[in-house]
């Protein structure tokens, strides 16, 4: 983990495994943190190939190291190099962050689901026992599956996916906390009705970033209407405009949104309280997201 020569090296220092990583937020929020609580510790983006992982996460077994993030394309293979994981790393079989405990043994965890959780905390009531429906098969999709599973109680929740085979993988794997078997596989051509009767929408697709920008997963915003909550994970549209063109639409016909921002920042808070046991100083943080291109 190379260190600049004469530059002073912090006490404690945290990681972000992945790769790409150069335009990750992370270490504006994480550093933001560390400095705006006047800690003695820093964050850094350190690109890791799928060969060097295990090296980079046995590097972490090292004084000062508080942990690290870990995010594509490591977040599955992460989840076996780790000595222990909490029950929901386990469940999803996915890990976004390592946390190096006392006696010196890696905690896998998955603060996505903390995160995801964070923004509909005040939305909840009026969303326990409605159906759902997640675009997307992926990773972020299992996190968001489970946490929706453990917490919301939905009636249905379709998976909505481009390969049927990947969201029926999903559902063979979360089986375990699907008791009531409200797991539902779907292709997005098959989806309509489910959409329009759902209360709450997630898109856990990659679609509205760069270079797909003005791009929507689901485009038919006639589908949208007040009483739904329509959430996108993604956080950086294109062209910086506030919100996704999903977003966009779903407000248009009266759902209340959620952007992807404030799951990413809820998710780096749980992560940051892990490493050191300190609520995450939130202003300081969104002032430095502010001024980060
Ligand atoms: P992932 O594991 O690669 O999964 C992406 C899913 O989207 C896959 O099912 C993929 O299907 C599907 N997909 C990709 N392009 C599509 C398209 N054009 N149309 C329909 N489906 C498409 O990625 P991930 O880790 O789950 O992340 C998904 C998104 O969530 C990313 O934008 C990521 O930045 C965001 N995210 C945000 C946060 C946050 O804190 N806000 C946290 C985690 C993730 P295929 O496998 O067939 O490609």
């Amino acid at each position: 983990m190379g260190t600049r020569e004469g530059a002073k090296e912090p006490s404690h220092v945290a990681f972000l495994f992945g790769d790409p990583v150069a335009h990750s937020l992370s270490p504006a929020i994480h550093n933001a943190a560390f400095s705006a609580l006047g800690m003695d510790a820093a964050y850094r983006a350190m690109k890791i190939s799928p060969d060097d992982l295990s090296e980079a996460v046995s590097s972490l077994r090292s004084e000062g190291v508080l942990g690290a993030s870990v995010t594509i394309p490591h977040k599955e293979a992460a989840a076996a190099l780790v000595d222990d994981l909490t029950l929901h790393a386990k469940a999803i079989g996915a890990v976004n962050t390592i946390v190096v405990r006392e006696d010196g043994r890696l905690l896998g965890d998955n603060t996505d689901v903390a995160g995801f959780l964070t923004p509909l905390d005040s939305h909840m009531e009026g969303l326990r026992g409605g159906s759902a429906v997640i675009f997307g098969a992926g990773g972020a999709a299992r996190a968001v599956c489970y946490a929706l599973l453990t917490t919301m109680g939905p009636s249905r929740l379709a998976i909505v996916g481009r390969r049927i085979e990947q969201a029926d993988q999903l559902i063979a794997d979360l089986a375990p906390v699907d008791g009531l078997g409200v797991l539902r596989s779907t292709l997005f051509h098959e989806a309509e009705r489910a959409v329009r009767n759902s209360r709450l929408i997630v898109n856990a697709t990659p679609v509205g970033m760069e270079p797909a920008g003005a791009a929507s997963p689901w485009p038919a915003s006639s589908d949208f209407h007040d009483g739904q909550v329509v959430y996108d994970l993604v956080y950086a549209p294109a062209r910086n405009d506030e919100q996704t063109r999903l977003l966009r639409d779903a407000a248009g016909q009266g759902a209340v949104t959620i952007g992807g921002m404030a799951m990413l920042i809820a998710q780096a808070a749980a992560s940051f309280k892990l490493w050191t046991g300190r609520e995450m100083p939130m202003d300081a943080v969104r002032k430095a997201l502010s001024t980060t291109s």
